[in-house]
């Protein structure tokens, strides 16, 4: 796999992040706008259309298509141990990307409350009461409040 960074065909910034699966296959992350798109992200393209299904309403109003005929989305980030990244809001012209840490399940109240279906308590759970909203072009900002290149610094 070959990673690096390109110029946005959304939003002309020059960080987005390019990751070849495969020859024919390429992921687009954009740091600068945060949305995201792969090559089979196509209008009739059937990974297009069953993705497309399952987005929320406010991710369909977000779409975007390039020049090329690539459609982006919104990123949606979702990592148990750090938190939630997401875009919230009710349309395209009325929406911020929302950040939500995560915070350990320890207390007994929690542990009942937030159950794997084995039973057992999750480890982490979302800390909605602490969520912050950043504007479009913050999204880097978003990133970082839930510790994602903390992480990476530290190559972990
Ligand atoms: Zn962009």
């Amino acid at each position: 796999m070959k990673d690096n960074l390109t110029t946005c065909d959304r939003c002309g910034s020059d960080a987005c992040y390019v990751q070849e699966v495969n020859h024919e296959i390429k992921n687009y992350m954009c740091y600068g706008c945060g949305f995201v798109t792969n090559s089979l992200m196509k209008k009739g393209e059937q990974f297009f259309e069953e993705q497309f299904e399952i987005l929320p309403e406010l991710y369909k109003d977000l779409l975007y298509e390039d020049k090329d005929g690539g459609v982006w989305i919104p990123s949606t980030v979702n990592i148990p141990t750090m938190g939630m990244v997401f875009a919230n809001g009710t349309n395209k012209s009325n929406w911020h990307w929302s950040a939500v840490r995560s915070v350990p399940v320890s207390t007994d109240e929690d542990k009942e409350k937030y159950v794997k279906k084995d039973g057992t308590p999750y480890e982490h759970r979302m800390d909605m009461e602490n969520i912050k909203n950043y504007s479009e072009k913050d999204y880097m900002e978003a990133l970082e409040h839930i510790g994602v290149f903390e992480k990476q610094e530290n190559g972990n």
